[in-house]
């Protein structure tokens, strides 16, 4: 069985004619101004090789914006597999030739719900969820996967490698097993959820689990990716933002054009933030809108180097981009390095990062676009959390973050009771099943340093599983006491 997978392993690899596939005007462009260097589409490449400064992938393109929507529109209804995703689907926004060798799991295609009761728990008249954990593992990571595995086989990679808390490791796993690509999962040990290593070991990758924090194991890789026959997939990958940038297409799509007044993230690596950015900003350079949604990032107290760099520079949440504008402050590059967080504490795991390495990348986006960045506490989001499985639509701790930054942010005014806002939930409730079972029944404490840090977290709109004797009375009474105890959202 081993020999016959690295037989179809090196066949899927070692061609040589897709080494011809990039047939692209597209280039690396070093994101620092005052650097600015170009790369190679095709050359591999992490980070500038002059000054260290992150890449962007850019490409010029004239394309007629009403002739695209038509097009789009149009694949909605084709039974080509590159138009049944729903990250390929908008291909002309991607910098590969029309031949490229495509890794796909039919991503994308998530859903965009109304949600009247996170509405109102926000203080809000309308709330859209544009729901990413309905993606094939589970999390918005695959619209990225699909499109950084592609490269890899590009550039005639062995083995892809990531540093994951989980939800980047189940989607790398998967897509490298489409790929035939060998997949290294570095995790920080005892720090991943059941479900994300459960999917990692199913696909078939090596989980390598470190004695050491995500950010260890983001060093260590980043070692390990000068050996050539290795494709690093962490989020400072540009491949993998192409991929989920293109969910800012998707999402305007299913609006049918129409644009949010606010859009808003968790924040983590940070990545998801920067993708949408990029995303929004090339529509509205291709014509395709008139002006930026405001994107927010929301990240956890414990867990919140971020937001502690914006609350330094720009002061509380809701501070205008005009303001911003007087005191210099609007060029990205001007700000101060953000300081990591060396241990960062929160449940919501797949945002538990304390080195984010697509601060600048973020705060580019969020700056052009006129947002915020914030943290809430584990209380916000376990409730919103809650709140939010009460549509009928469940996401993991971390995606939660989104609709508890928005009600601060309506609470505080920054946010219009009467605005257009769609918040991003980035993964699956199934994700993580011991937290919504803690939190329902009472057992739900916040992650700390030792025992003494430890505060439970309370259950507000807790619905425990409660047990009845085997008669119609004690159904029919057990179905009245939850009836009462529920009505409270
Ligand atoms: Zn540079």
């Amino acid at each position: 069985m081993k020999q016959k997978l690295r037989a179809i392993r090196s066949r899927g690899t070692s061609a040589g004619n897709l080494q011809t596939a990039a047939r692209t005007t597209a280039t690396q462009r070093c994101i620092n101004p005052s650097c600015g260097a170009r790369f190679d589409i095709n050359e591999r490449i992490y980070v500038c090789s002059s000054c260290g400064g992150l890449l962007d992938v850019v490409q010029e393109s004239t394309r007629d914006p009403e002739q695209l929507q038509t097009l789009w529109t149009r694949r909605l209804a084709s039974f080509e597999s590159r138009d049944r995703s729903g990250v390929w689907r908008y291909r002309e926004l991607l910098p590969f030739a029309d031949d490229a060798p495509i890794v796909s799991l039919a991503e994308g295609n998530t859903p965009i719900y109304d949600a009247p009761i996170s509405a109102a728990y926000c203080g809000l008249h309308a709330l859209n969820l544009k729901h990413q954990g309905c993606n094939p593992t589970g999390s918005f990571k695959d619209t990225g996967m699909t499109v950084a595995i592609t490269q890899a086989l590009i550039l005639g990679a062995k083995t892809v490698v990531c540093a994951s808390t989980g939800n980047t490791a189940a989607s790398l796993a998967a897509y490298a097993a489409r790929a035939k690509l060998q997949c290294a999962i570095l995790v920080p040990r005892g720090q991943i959820s059941h479900a994300k290593l459960a999917q990692s070991l199913d696909y078939g990758a090596a989980v390598l689990e470190l004695d050491g924090n995500f950010d260890d194991a983001m060093r260590v890789i980043r070692e390990l990716a000068e050996d050539e026959s290795i494709y690093l997939v962490n989020s400072i990958n540009p491949f993998r933002i192409e991929g989920q940038k293109t969910v800012a297409a998707e999402l305007l799509h299913q609006r049918g054009w129409r644009i949010p007044d606010h859009v808003v993230v968790p924040g983590g690596n940070l990545g998801n933030s920067t993708a949408l950015g990029k995303g929004f900003a090339e529509l509205m350079d291709l014509g395709l809108i008139d002006r930026l949604p405001r994107l927010s990032v929301v990240q956890a107290e414990g867990a919140g180097p971020f937001a502690n760099l914006f609350k330094s520079v720009a002061g509380s949440a809701g501070v205008s981009t005009a303001l911003l504008s007087q005191h210099s402050t609007s060029d990205w590059s001007a700000w101060p390095a953000l300081t990591p967080i060396e241990d960062p504490h929160t449940l919501a795991t797949a945002i538990k990062i304390g080195a984010p390495v697509s601060w600048q990348k973020s705060l580019r986006a969020v700056l052009a676009s006129g947002g915020t960045v914030l943290s809430v506490s584990e209380q916000e989001m376990a409730d919103a959390k809650a709140i939010i499985g009460r549509e009928g639509v469940g996401c993991e701790p971390a995606s939660a973050s989104t609709v508890a930054g928005i009600r601060r942010l309506v609470a505080d005014g920054v946010i219009g009771p009467d605005e257009d806002v769609v918040a991003v939930l980035t993964g699956h409730v199934l994700k993580d099943t011991d937290y919504v079972i803690k939190y329902h029944q009472e057992n739900l404490f916040s992650d700390g340093d030792v025992l003494a840090d430890r505060r439970k977290v309370a259950s507000t709109y807790r619905n425990p599983p409660t047990l009845v004797k085997a008669t119609r009375e004690a159904i029919i009474e057990g179905l009245r006491r939850h009836t009462s105890t529920q009505d409270t959202v």
